[in-house]
């Protein structure tokens, strides 16, 4: 069977090629405009493209997050939102984060809370809700400023003892500039002074309206300490992601986002992912930043070996030949050698980073060396 050949990817693509002739004999290929691709080489041009057309930059650096792989309407479909909890620091994050965990781990199952990958899914009524779990709004912000926004609603935790501090207002400035939708939890209600109109009037000024004065935000009062207000802050989760209607394909080859990594004595390197899009399976050939490998072992959020896991779903895998960092994304291939070769031309880059050479070139530029 004949695959594509150069001169129709190049049309398909809206590229010359010329263009795409380059960017194979940089890949070490010589073909000619009739040569026929094989499906490595059709998705190694797509993956060069989707990111030479909006950044000139390295030639070897493949950048996933700028890979436009569009999804087929009929294979999508609804997702679970991701949750990133924020606030000023004492204000209960951690206690609220274990109080939903609590709540919702079957008893007896795994010992109850057996682990902690950064990031975990319950269930509320027969709906997925997934929520980031690192620490605090750093990993959030570090994550954001290396361009990796995975979060889909933000609940900002305002003490109702306390008031607006420095880090609610911060926290709220993150979520606003994100264009995500917020949830406003108002905590420690069981508190004496604790004053959840006070609190409302407060967040009105620093642009969170409450829905019952004619704003758009939803508040919740809870206490994250004796579980009072967790359900009904769980259904509003619920509420505010049909409305956003998340979707993704679950048929795809996974990518995502890194939300932990470190080194294990015994496992080697161990990496916590959010699968953004797709479906990550146990074996599958793996890129993560700068890392790559196969799937080895795939852990849910509970421990539980897990073959595959969809979109929105967080899994701590081994197999990789090095740690990735937070926010580091990550893609699944067809074949290793595409993943072993992605990986290669993404450590190569990286290393002329660290040496601090600043000498990028555009695929241009390295083809008029040649
Ligand atoms: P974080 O810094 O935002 O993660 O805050 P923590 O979850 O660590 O909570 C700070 C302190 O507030 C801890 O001593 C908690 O026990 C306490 N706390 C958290 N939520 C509540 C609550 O709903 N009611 C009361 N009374 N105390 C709470
Ligand atoms: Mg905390």
């Amino acid at each position: 069977e004949e695959g594509i050949t150069v001169g129709e990817l190049a049309e398909k693509i809206g590229q010359t090629p010329a263009n795409v002739i380059k960017v194979l004999f940089v890949l070490g290929t010589m073909v000619t405009i009739n040569s026929s691709l094989d499906d490595e080489q059709v998705e190694l041009i797509c993956l060069e493209y989707g990111y030479e057309t909006k950044k000139k930059v390295v030639v070897s650096e493949i950048n996933f997050e700028e890979i436009e792989i569009v999804d087929d309407e009929a294979d999508l479909t609804s997702r679970p939102p991701v949750v990133t909890i924020m606030g000023h620091v004492d204000h209960g994050k951690t206690t609220l984060l274990d109080s939903i965990r609590k709540s919702k781990v079957v008893d007896g199952e795994f010992g109850g809370i057996t682990q902690h990958i950064g990031a975990y899914q319950v269930d509320v009524n027969g709906k997925k809700v997934t929520f980031l779990d690192t620490p605090g709004h750093e990993a959030f912000t570090a994550m954001r400023a290396r361009g990796a926004q995975v979060t889909d609603i933000v609940i900002i935790v305002v003490a109702a003892d306390d008031g607006v501090m420095p880090q609610t207002k911060e926290a709220v400035d993150h979520a606003l500039a994100a264009r995500v939708p917020i949830v406003v939890a108002v905590n420690k209600i069981d508190k004496e002074g604790a004053d959840p109109e006070r609190i409302k009037g407060e967040m009105s000024e620093i642009g969170l309206m409450p829905e019952e004065w004619g704003g758009e935000t939803i508040y919740c009062n809870i206490s994250a300490k004796q579980g009072t207000g967790i359900d009904e802050l769980l259904e509003t989760l619920t509420v505010v992601a049909e409305l956003a209607d998340l979707k993704a394909n679950p048929k795809r080859y996974a990518y995502g986002t890194v939300v932990e990594g470190r080194l294990d004595k015994g496992r080697g390197p161990v990496a916590t992912l959010l699968v953004e899009n797709g479906t990550l399976r146990s074996g599958d050939p793996i890129v993560v930043g700068t890392a790559f490998g196969r799937v080895r072992q795939m852990l849910s959020d509970n421990g539980r070996e897990i073959k595959h896991a969809g979109p929105s779903t967080p899994v701590e895998i081994t197999g990789l030949n090095e740690v990735p960092v937070a926010g580091d994304k990550f893609m699944a291939f067809e074949t290793e050698k595409m993943a072993r070769h992605v990986g290669e031309e993404r450590q190569k880059v990286k290393q002329v980073k660290d040496r601090g050479m600043n000498s990028a070139m555009s695929l241009d530029d390295l083809f008029n060396q040649i």
